[in-house]
């Protein structure tokens, strides 16, 4: 069974408890796009582990991990990753596969990332990371793969060609200093010499695993409100975060995944810049992201808070060909006297039922809301569905029904126990 997991906001549903839990089941675990402006957060045995780059999946012995072609890497943030996973304890030893096709981050791309930022009359929240410029090298091909790193030769004339015109646009349009290169080129070079050994024809792995009939997990980062077509563009991720981004990210066929999973949160959240319908009104927006501790994992911004907006999810559910559903963090709304949910956008006297493109509707849209009764109790002990508080239930049904997709899964708290399975 080939499975692909996908976020059905903006990112932060909380994949990586998801992911943790379906890997135990598989074989393989794949991130597919993205780079390290991810974070999942794992919790195990009151340890807890943030992920980037390398999936969760590794935390499980015996699992192979892989990072895909679409993924673009930091290296220096990979070793380190490797390196504190082998601290804590974790043996990653042959269980790491980076495909040698996967674009590299250089510390151009960070800097163009930031001051590029900087200059915008309407932010987009960028992590600065370098991800969108390592993604823009790579659309205009002028992009370097960790491939190039193992190959002096085609390394330096790229580098070169790549710092002639960086400089330049650093020097000329941001008055930044530039990079020199022989300091780049030898500290990439080496970073090639460590990563080589994990590099590996991803692409024929997973193919030859799906022949043997052994069993893939795709783990999507960001969220579909995130993808770069079909988010809520320009404050966007750079990267194809729907559930496609799967197949072109791992060179496995669209014919060959079996299922897709969404993972929602119970309510909505989103870090950065850009329209958020169901926000909550700023007392109440801190007090659930207190609540919920709703704090990025990667960067520790705090992230906006609003009700669960089914526009939003019958859109994801449509994109990405979800057939399941995993409710996240529904612990966080106990003690709630009442729930909003909302079931469509007002603007201008017409309502919209879809997800509306034009950036402006939905920056100004008003959101109509269903209300349902809250519970008191808290529910983070509870293990079988029937337990739940009936609010809780109804809430969940509610859900189910409307959005016609099966609830499979519903967490409770953030460890592996606190989960109930439907
Ligand atoms: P991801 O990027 O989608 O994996 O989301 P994050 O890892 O950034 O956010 C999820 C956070 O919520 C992590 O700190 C999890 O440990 C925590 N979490 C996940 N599920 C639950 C839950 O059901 N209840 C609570 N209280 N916390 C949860």
């Amino acid at each position: 069974m080939n499975t692909i997991i996908v976020g059905t906001q903006w990112g932060d549903e909380g994949k990586g408890k998801v992911i943790d839990i379906l890997s135990k089941k598989v074989d393989y675990i794949v991130r597919y796009q993205g780079g390290s402006n991810a974070g999942h957060t794992v919790v195990v045995d009151n340890k807890i582990y943030i992920f980037h780059l390398i999936p969760s999946g590794i935390l499980y012995k015996h699992k192979i991990c892989c990072i895909g072609n679409g993924v673009v890497v930091d290296p220096a943030g990979l070793i380190k990753e490797i390196k504190d996973l082998s601290l804590s304890g974790i043996d990653i030893g042959n269980r790491l596969k980076i495909s040698p096709l996967a674009h590299v981050i250089l510390p151009y791309h960070k800097i163009l990332d930031q001051l590029r930022e900087s200059k915008r009359t309407n932010k987009i929240g960028t992590t600065g990371r370098g991800i969108g410029p390592c993604y823009a090298d790579k659309i205009n091909r002028f992009g370097i793969r960790i491939a190039d790193l193992l190959n002096s030769r085609v390394f330096r004339d790229k580098l070169n060609d790549n710092l002639k015109e960086k400089n330049e646009i650093l020097k000329k349009v941001y008055r930044h200093g530039g990079f020199d290169f022989n300091t780049l080129y030898r500290e990439y070079l080496n970073y090639g010499l460590v990563l080589a050994k994990y590099l590996c024809n991803v692409t024929s792995l997973l193919n030859n695993a799906i022949e043997k009939k052994k069993d893939i997990l795709f783990e999507g980062a960001q969220g579909t409100f995130l993808d770069i077509d079909f988010g809520t563009y320009p404050f966007v991720t750079s990267s194809s975060a729907t559930a496609g981004g799967a197949c072109t990210g791992s060179g496995v066929s669209p014919v060959k995944i079996d299922k897709i999973i969404g993972v929602a949160k119970a309510y909505t959240t989103r870090v950065g810049e850009g329209p958020f319908p169901t926000e909550f009104p700023a007392v109440f927006d801190k007090f659930m992201r207190e609540k919920g501790n709703e704090f990025g994992a990667t960067t520790g911004r705090p992230r906006r808070c609003g009700w669960l907006d089914m526009v939003m999810l019958k859109e994801a559910i449509l994109l990405n060909g979800i057939s399941e559903l995993a409710i996240m963090k529904l612990d966080i709304l106990a003690g709630l006297k009442s729930l909003k949910i909302c079931t469509a956008y007002k603007y201008k006297g017409k309502k919209f039922r879809e997800f509306p493109y034009d950036l402006e509707v939905l920056a100004n849209a008003k959101p109509v809301y269903k209300e349902m009764p809250g519970w008191n109790s808290p529910i983070d002990k509870i293990k079988r569905y029937q337990k739940l508080p009936g609010n809780a239930k109804d809430y969940l049904s509610w859900l189910q029904g409307d959005l016609g997709v099966k609830i499979s899964m519903v967490s409770v708290g953030s460890s592996r126990e606190e989960t109930i399975f439907i």
